[in-house]
C-alpha cells in the first residue's frame, strides 16, 4: 500500500478550518435543539439537571446570579472557580458575621446590589451566610453596616466600602 501523500501546510490549514467549521455547526445544532426542547417542555427539570445542581452548588448559584444579572443588564460574570477561591481566601467565613460556612450554606452577596447597579463580577462579591445576605438584601453596604453595627471584612470589601461611599 502506498503511504498517504504528505499534505502541504496550506492543505493542513484548510483541513483545520473545515474541521473547525464542522464543529461549530454541530455545536450550534445541539444548542438550537436544546433551546427548542426547553421551550416545548416548560418547567421540566431533568434528573440530570437536578443532579448537576446538587453536585455543583457553587456553579448552580453562579448561574442563577448570572440570570438575575442579565435581567438587570448588569455587567460581569463571576465563575464558580473564582467564588471558591474567594471562599478559600475568606476561610469560608461570612464576611459580616464570621459564621463558618460550607459549600452548601455559603452564599455570594453582591456588595453593591444588582438592583443598585452593582456588577456581577467577582470584585463585587462577598462571602456571606444566608441570614446576612437575606437581611442585607438591597441595602447599600455602608448603611446596613451602620444600622447593624457590624464591620465587614474579607477580600473585596474594603475597596468596595470606600468606592460606594
Ligand atoms: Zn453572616
Amino acid at each position: 500500500m502506498r503511504p498517504p501523500r504528505k499534505k502541504t501546510p496550506e492543505q493542513l490549514a484548510r483541513g483545520n478550518i473545515v474541521e473547525k467549521i464542522r464543529y461549530i455547526k454541530k455545536r450550534e445544532e445541539i444548542r438550537v435543539k436544546a433551546v427548542i426542547h426547553r421551550a416545548t417542555h416548560p418547567g421540566e427539570d431533568t434528573k440530570r439537571t437536578r443532579r448537576w445542581r446538587t453536585e455543583n452548588p457553587l456553579a448552580a448559584a453562579a448561574l442563577r446570579a448570572l440570570e438575575r444579572a442579565r435581567k438587570r443588564n448588569a455587567t460581569g460574570r463571576y465563575t464558580a472557580r473564582e467564588f471558591r477561591a474567594l471562599c478559600d481566601e475568606s476561610s469560608w467565613q461570612c464576611s459580616y458575621c464570621a459564621t463558618v460556612l460550607d459549600i452548601v450554606t455559603v452564599q455570594a452577596d453582591h456588595i453593591i446590589p444588582l438592583s443598585r447597579g452593582g456588577s456581577n463580577g467577582i470584585e463585587n462579591i462577598a462571602v456571606s451566610c444566608a441570614s446576612c445576605n437575606c437581611r442585607k438584601h438591597n441595602t447599600p453596604l455602608p448603611l446596613w453596616l451602620s444600622r447593624t453595627g457590624r464591620t465587614a471584612f474579607g477580600p473585596n470589601l474594603l475597596s468596595n466600602i470606600q468606592s460606594s461611599q
